[in-house]
C-alpha cells in the first residue's frame, strides 16, 4: 500500500466511483455493500464552516530521548492534508480493514528500522 492514500481534494478512499475494497479489490463497498469505514475528521472550533481547514491522519514514531535529551522521529501519512473537515476509508470486512491498519503499521516500522540505522 501506498501512503498517503488520502490528500488534497479527495475525501473518500476508495473514491466513490471506484469502490472496490482497497485491500482485497474483490468487493465493492460504500452503497448497499457491508462496509467497514475508518473515519476521521477535524473541525475549528472557532469557526464551523470555516473552509480552511484541513484533515490528517497520521502514524508517528518517536525514539526514547538520548541522554542530550534528543529524540529521533519518524511519521507516516495515511491521510495528508485531506482539504475538508471530515473524510472516510471504507473496507469490505474487519479483515480487510486489519491489512490495511497491519500494512500503514508495517510500513511505519520499516521507516522506524531506516531512521534507527541512520
Ligand atoms: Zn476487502
Amino acid at each position: 500500500m501506498d501512503f498517503p492514500v488520502l490528500s488534497g481534494k479527495d475525501k473518500h478512499f476508495p473514491g466513490i466511483e471506484d469502490s472496490m475494497c482497497p485491500v482485497c479489490k474483490s468487493k465493492a463497498v460504500w452503497a448497499d455493500n457491508e462496509t467497514i469505514e475508518l473515519s476521521g475528521g477535524c473541525r475549528d472550533t472557532d469557526d464551523l464552516h470555516n473552509a480552511n481547514v484541513h484533515s490528517d491522519l497520521w502514524l508517528d514514531w518517536w525514539s526514547q530521548k538520548d541522554k542530550q535529551g534528543l529524540q529521533s522521529h519518524t511519521e507516516l501519512a495515511i491521510a495528508n492534508h485531506v482539504e475538508s473537515p471530515a473524510y472516510q476509508l471504507a473496507f469490505c470486512s474487519t479483515d480487510c480493514l486489519r491489512q490495511f491498519l497491519n500494512s500503514a503499521i508495517d510500513s511505519l516500522e520499516s521507516q522506524i528500522e531506516d531512521e534507527k540505522s541512520a
